[in-house]
This record gives C-alpha cells, sequence and structure tokens, in this order.
C-alpha cells in the first residue's frame, strides 16, 4: 500500500508512523525530510549553506491543511530572498530573521 503526501504528492510506502504537525505532509514525506535535515546537522557548513533553503521549500510545497498561510507566506519570502534577492547573500548569513523582519523592510526602497 503506498501514501501520496497532500502536500507535494510524493508517493511512498505506507509506513506505520503517525503525524501531528502543521505542514500539509504525509508521515512518510516528514520522515524523508527528518533524514535531509539529520544530514544537515551534521555538517555545520552544509547547515549553513542551505538549511533555511530546506525548510522554506519543503513549508512552500506543503502548503494547505493544517499549515497557516502566514508561515507559508514568510517561507516564500524565505524562497525569495535566498534565490535572487539582490540585497541577500547567503555567506553573509543575512536572513532578514537574524535581523528582524521590519529592519530589512524599513530600509527597502
Ligand atoms: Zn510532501
Amino acid at each position: 500500500m503506498t501514501t501520496t503526501c497532500p502536500g507535494c504528492g510524493l508517493e511512498l510506502a505506507a509506513g506505520t508512523q503517525g503525524y501531528e504537525r502543521k505542514f500539509n505532509a504525509s508521515a512518510e514525506c516528514w520522515a524523508v525530510f527528518e533524514e535531509v535535515l539529520a544530514k544537515e546537522f551534521q555538517s555545520a557548513a552544509l547547515f549553513g549553506q542551505v538549511h533555511q533553503l530546506t525548510v522554506d521549500a519543503f513549508a512552500v510545497q506543503h502548503a494547505g491543511g493544517r499549515h497557516p498561510d502566514k508561515s507559508v507566506c514568510i517561507h516564500l519570502v524565505g524562497l525569495h530572498l535566498n534565490c535572487g534577492h539582490p540585497r541577500f547573500d547567503p555567506k553573509y548569513d543575512d536572513h532578514p530573521r537574524e535581523r528582524g523582519w521590519s529592519s530589512w523592510t524599513d530600509d527597502r526602497d
């Protein structure tokens, strides 16, 4: 028997774990996400380079259901900043969450 993730459509063999988190994901998809996070947590360099992008991408792929719209919006902004906003360079660890969102929005013209 397989399950289909309601957020991203990933089909995997049905497991026995439950899923109680806010993302609109299957337990099986969440388990894969946790494997990715586990790899990131094993390397400070990898974590620093990709973690925010990993979380933002997973969150946006799993909109709907119990996942609050404001969370999806925040993660969409994170993706935008990671994928080409000229004022954001990940090598400086300058994510707006680190500086506070208001300081980022206040000085934009
Ligand atoms: Zn999924």
